[in-house]
């Protein structure tokens, strides 16, 4: 056996915040089909490994130096994206970036949250959340959505006088749950906000609400929009997300964030990626148009379907939710439990691969429903 093999977890010290609870855990499983993490199902086009081949050769040469610890060019390039995406004028000085929108949360409540400090979502969420919450010492306080999973923007203002959190996250697109908030309701939270407003819009590009980045303006000491490269950019294995907000906010995290963060690689990785924006984001409708698709076939199948705007589907009315998951796998078709009862989640694959789902679901419905 392998060295330190007896040594169990509760044998070390770590802090009690941290006791019992569950790392983040998505099943990586090699099966025919894998819809569980909401990937972009469209690999990247020859022209654009090409291109990310040649700058990350480039960027070999220079590997014996650091990488430009606040990746401005890269800034640069995602300012003008997300300006034109928006229709918001960004500059470098608005966006910050790091491996990962999860990074980049994590920077925020390192800033913003900490010990004695309290972070509010409204679940079901995204689980890294309440997770990244306890890797900072953060409160995590749970709010909740109502019944169908929207949110009653009155009792999240209530919640949110009451509790007086440092940081709220709003989601939107959420995710599990799909839908988007309207803008008038995240105003309602920015008017209650006491503290940070951090809009996680990972699936933003999905989206049919306008994104955040339009309020930063009148809302810039609270609100902070973090997105990603890894759902509609098919970017999920270069780990780059990133930030839009005033600048004093990036000041912010230049105190916490560890020097070189983003390699050099990561770097002219992304900046060329970046640059086949119009051809990737091109998927985005075909994948919208598939998500409706799957959603009207499994609502004719009698399951209960949650209206989604970004690329995967809620679905339930599911007696045994963990049995009907294992059902799927047992088919060679990997979705996501959630943990909501009598619900699971689905991302929406290429078309051949949604079809193998709605076979499946199909032939489930009988015995799962
Ligand atoms: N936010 C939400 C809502 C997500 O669903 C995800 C990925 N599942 C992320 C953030 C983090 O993604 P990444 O670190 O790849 O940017």
């Amino acid at each position: 056996s392998v060295p330190g093999a007896g040594i169990t977890l509760g044998d070390l010290p770590i802090r009690d915040g941290l006791r019992g609870k569950s790392p983040y855990g998505a099943p990586q499983l090699q099966v025919p089909v894998i819809l569980n993490t909401n990937e972009n199902p469209h690999p990247p086009s020859r022209a654009l490994i090409d291109d990310v081949t040649k700058a990350v050769a480039a960027a070999s040469e220079e590997l014996h130096r650091y990488p430009d610890r606040d990746a401005v060019a890269l800034r640069s390039d995602l300012a003008a994206y997300l300006s034109g995406a928006t229709g918001t004028p960004l500059s470098v000085e608005n966006i910050w970036a790091a491996n990962g929108s999860n990074e980049i949360l994590q920077q925020i409540l390192q800033a913003f949250g900490g010990p004695g400090r309290s972070a509010m979502g409204f679940v079901p969420s995204y689980s890294m959340h309440p997770i990244i919450a306890d890797g900072t010492q953060t409160q995590w306080v749970p709010a909740h959505r109502t019944d169908d999973f929207s949110l009653d923007v009155a009792r999240a203002v209530a919640t949110i006088d009451e509790h007086r959190p440092d940081v709220i996250f709003v989601t939107s697109p959420n995710n599990p749950t799909g839908g988007s908030i309207p803008i008038d309701d995240l105003r309602a939270i920015l008017d209650a906000a006491p503290g940070i407003v951090i809009v996680d819009e990972a699936y933003g590009e999905f989206s049919s609400q306008p994104s955040a980045v339009a309020l930063l303006d009148e809302y810039g000491a609270k609100l902070i929009v973090s997105r990603t490269m890894s759902k509609a950019f098919a970017f999920a294995g270069g780990r780059l997300g990133y930030l839009a907000a005033a600048p004093a906010m990036i000041e912010a995290l230049l105190l916490v964030r560890l020097p070189y963060h983003l390699s050099v690689l990561t770097q002219a990785a992304a900046r060329a990626a970046l640059q086949h924006a119009t051809e990737t984001l091109g998927n985005v409708a075909a994948i919208a148009a598939e998500r409706d698709r799957v959603a009207a076939a499994l609502a004719r199948l009698g399951y209960t379907v949650i209206p989604s705007d970004s690329n995967f589907v809620l679905f339930g009315g599911l007696a045994d939710a963990p049995a009907t998951w294992r059902q799927y796998l047992d088919r060679g078709v990997l979705i996501r439990d959630v943990g909501i009862p009598r619900y699971l989640r689905a991302t929406i694959g290429l078309p051949d691969e949604n079809d193998a789902f709605l076979t499946v679901s199909a032939e489930l419905a009988a015995t799962a429903l």
